[in-house]
C-alpha cells in the first residue's frame, strides 16, 4: 500500500511539475508564436513589392526596343512599388524598435497651437491638390509636455489615413484640445468609415479592413499598431469613433505631463 500510495504521489507531482511548466511557458510561447506570425507577415509583405519590380525590371532588359511610353510605365511601377518597399522597412524598423524597447525619447514642454500649425500646413495644401479640404481648428494656447518626432509622426499617420480614405470633396478636421490635466488630439474625417467589427482589430499589426483598396493607396497595415506604440509611450490612450453623420475620427489622449511617470521607463530605454 505504501509503495502504491508512493506511486500515486510521484506521478501526481510529476504531472503537476508538468502542468506548471506550460503555465510558465504560455506567454514564451505565445510571444514566440506572435514573433514568428509577425516575421511571416513582413516576409510576404516585402515579397509583393519585390515581385513586381524585378517583373517590371527584366521586361526593360528583355524588350529594349519597346516603345518609349510602355518603358516608362514599366519604370514608374518599378518606382512606386520601391517607394512602399522603404516606407514598409521604416514601419518595420519602427515596430522592431518598439519591441526591444531601443527608441531614444526625447520629451519636451511643447506649446501646442504652433506645434500642429506647423505640422497641418503643409497637408492642406496636399489635400486641395486632391479635391479635399483639410483644416486645423484653432488651438487654444496651452503646452503639454511630448516627443515632437513621435507625435509628428502619430499625426502623419491619423492624417495620412483620413486623406487615403475619404473621397474628392471630403474635409478633414484636426484639433486638439485641453481637459482637466489632459490634453486630446482628434483626426476627423467624412470618409468610408471603419464598421463596428472592424474597430477592434485595425491597431493590429498588418490588419487592413480592405487590403486590395488599402495597397492601391499604399497602405500595409502597420501605420495604426505604430500609432498605438507612440500613444503609449506617452501613457495616453487612443481610440476611433464614428464621424457623424460619415466618416471616422480617431481620438489620442495624453497627460499633460508624463513626464513624472515616464521617467523610470525612459532611463530604462537610454
Ligand atoms: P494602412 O497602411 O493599411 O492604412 P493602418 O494600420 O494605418 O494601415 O490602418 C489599418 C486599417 O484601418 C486600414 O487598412 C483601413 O482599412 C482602416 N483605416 C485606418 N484609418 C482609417 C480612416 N481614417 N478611415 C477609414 N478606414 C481607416
Amino acid at each position: 500500500v505504501m509503495l502504491i500510495t508512493m506511486g500515486i504521489f510521484w506521478l501526481l507531482s510529476i504531472l503537476m511539475s508538468v502542468w506548471m511548466s506550460r503555465l510558465t511557458m504560455r506567454p514564451i510561447l505565445r510571444s514566440w508564436e506572435r514573433q514568428t506570425e509577425f516575421v511571416g507577415n513582413a516576409a510576404h509583405e516585402l515579397r509583393t513589392p519585390l515581385t513586381i519590380i524585378q517583373n517590371k525590371l527584366e521586361l526593360l532588359l528583355t524588350k529594349p526596343n519597346d516603345k518609349i511610353i510602355d518603358q516608362a510605365e514599366n519604370i514608374a511601377i518599378a518606382n512606386s512599388e520601391s517607394q512602399r518597399l522603404q516606407k514598409l522597412t521604416q514601419d518595420l524598423l519602427a515596430l522592431a524598435r518598439s519591441d526591444s524597447n531601443t527608441v531614444q525619447t526625447n520629451f519636451e514642454v511643447t506649446r501646442l497651437a504652433r506645434f500642429m500649425t506647423d505640422i497641418v500646413e503643409p497637408y492642406s495644401e496636399i489635400a486641395a491638390s486632391q479635391g479635399k479640404s483639410l483644416s486645423l481648428t484653432p488651438v487654444t494656447d496651452f503646452k503639454a509636455t511630448l516627443d515632437q518626432n513621435l507625435i509628428h509622426q502619430l499625426m502623419n499617420i491619423l492624417i495620412d489615413n483620413a486623406l487615403k480614405y475619404s473621397p474628392q470633396g471630403r474635409a478633414i478636421t484636426i484639433s486638439a484640445r485641453l481637459i482637466g490635466r489632459k490634453w486630446q488630439l482628434i483626426v476627423a474625417d467624412q470618409g468610408i468609415g471603419i464598421q463596428a467589427g472592424d474597430r477592434r482589430r485595425i491597431f493590429d499589426r498588418f490588419y487592413r479592413v480592405d487590403t486590395s483598396r488599402s495597397r492601391q493607396t499604399g497602405g500595409n497595415g502597420l501605420g495604426l499598431s505604430i500609432a498605438q506604440w507612440i500613444v503609449g509611450l506617452h501613457h495616453g490612450t487612443i481610440v476611433v469613433k464614428d464621424n457623424l453623420p460619415q466618416g471616422t475620427q480617431f481620438v489620442a489622449t495624453f497627460p499633460l505631463n508624463p513626464s513624472a511617470s515616464l521617467t523610470g521607463r525612459r532611463d530604462k530605454k537610454q
